[in-house]
């Protein structure tokens, strides 16, 4: 299958100009580096060939008598949002998103039903893509469920990983059939823009999980897990009890190997590593009921948590140790979850959310605003493998890919604007550009 081997090039009739282009706007925030005033970036063949302030940029030009392009913001120019962890199929579940819940079990019961019904996945996908768009997303870890919505990241030339994901395998009908029509599903040829995502500890027999890690090493493909997301896994994982495993037994899986050995007497990180589901090839989503020894598995296997607050808190779960894992230097990424459990697609509303949360847990360094804006560029750019080679994202450095936004956060100092963008929430996207095609501008 011909999957992605044109994601990262120019969509065809996008870019009318083909001379370099240069982007000025009044801050420039690169995330690698330090803000700069008056600054800008000069985009050549879709990727930043020159970083520095205007009058630098201008001035290398005018001397090499470049022709070029000039798009003057009156913003701040930051990398794209990476969002960590989606499902943009489920865009059209927003109504799910409305409720208030009282932990995963009442919201993913609330959530099958809306499933179950017929559904346009495709468009629905397509949607939620052109929303995260708006809001200044330029890459997504998409979590896909059904065929329909697998190609949407190609279609709608967004970078990022399209993840397929499984879940309800019995170890003999995976060996059996679910594997090769996995292998079917995801083409032979390695490449680097999909993945495989073994949906949860509790929702694939341990077989099953451990032989994804061997398809994806076989496949050269990345991984992503829903990880110590509810406060059952514990107990499903530990012992083999709780509301989880009695609605997996009731769903017809008791032959799981955790459900038919009562247990493994690991918590659900341990027992993901245990069985070879960790590494930093993988990333894990919420990571929330993760204690000090968690954190400390998550970190010797350089696994990245996508933390997604703004889901969690419409589900009805505890709060993430967002704290705990800033202190003692967990791989932390930024994911909104989908609109079937979260308010908007806008990964900054995540941020505004993990800067509350940190502060109210006691996280009183000065560095957080700088760790949180990493988060959602570069730290999910690193959650996916992104941060090198030649499709690199997340920071605005020569020979990365051009992604960025523009935020109407403009404030005086460098501590200011960077204090803004985090704190803002979201609604603040005036451009989102895209291997350097503007791919959507705000219109008063
Ligand atoms: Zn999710």
């Amino acid at each position: 299958m011909d999957l992605l081997n044109d994601r990262g090039l120019p969509a065809t009739g996008i870019r009318a100009d083909t001379r370099p282009q240069l982007h000025t706007a009044p801050w420039l925030v690169p995330v690698s580096r330090e803000p700069i005033r008056d600054g800008a970036v000069l985009v050549t063949d879709g990727r930043i060939s020159a970083v520095g302030t205007a009058t630098e940029l201008l001035g290398d030009l005018r001397r090499n008598g470049t022709e070029f392009g000039e798009h003057a913001w009156e913003g701040v120019l930051m990398p794209g949002h990476v969002n960590a962890h989606s499902h943009l199929q489920y865009t059209c579940m927003a109504d799910v998103g409305q409720g208030v819940y009282a932990g995963f079990e009442d919201w993913s019961r609330a959530f099958q039903v809306v499933y179950e019904e017929p559904h346009d996945w495709g468009a629905s996908a397509a949607d939620g893509l052109a929303i995260a768009l708006a809001a200044g997303t330029t890459a997504i870890s998409d979590i896909v469920t059904d065929t329909e919505a697998f190609e949407v990241l190609k279609h709608g030339q967004m970078h990022g990983i399209a993840y397929w994901e499984l879940m309800s395998w019995l170890t003999d009908e995976w060996m059996s059939r679910g594997r090769s029509e996995t292998i079917a599903r995801l083409g032979t040829a390695p490449h680097d823009f999909l993945g495989l995502s073994p949906h949860a500890p509790y929702s694939l027999d341990t077989e099953v999980i451990r032989d994804l890690s061997t398809l994806s090493e076989e496949l050269g493909v990345r991984r992503h897990m829903h990880l110590a997301e509810s406060a059952w896994e514990a107990e499903y994982t530990l012992s083999g009890t709780g509301q989880l495993a009695d609605q997996w037994r009731n769903w017809g899986y008791s032959e799981f190997a955790v459900l038919r050995a009562g247990g493994t007497q690991r918590r659900p990180v341990a027992y993901a590593e245990s069985i070879g589901a960790l590494g930093p090839d993988c990333h894990i989503a919420h990571g929330i009921y993760a204690d000090a020894e968690d954190r400390a598995i998550l970190r010797r296997t350089h696994t990245a948590v996508a933390l997604c607050p703004r889901s969690n808190a419409v589900i009805g779960l505890d709060e993430a140790p967002v704290a705990a894992y800033l202190r003692e230097g967990n791989r932390i990424a930024v994911g909104t979850d989908s609109l079937s459990s979260t308010p908007s697609l806008d990964l900054m509303g995540d941020v505004a959310a993990l800067y509350a949360l940190a502060r109210a847990q006691g996280y009183a360094e000065t560095d957080l605003h700088a760790r949180l804006l990493h988060a959602a560029t570069l730290g999910g750019a690193v959650a996916m493998g992104m941060e090198t080679g030649d499709h690199r994202i997340g920071s605005l450095d020569v020979g990365a890919l051009a992604d960025f936004a523009v935020l109407d956060t403009l404030a005086p100092t460098a501590h200011d604007v960077v204090a803004a963008l985090v704190e803002a929430g979201d609604g603040h996207n005036l451009a989102t550009i895209i291997s350097g095609d503007i791919r959507w501008q705000r219109t008063i």
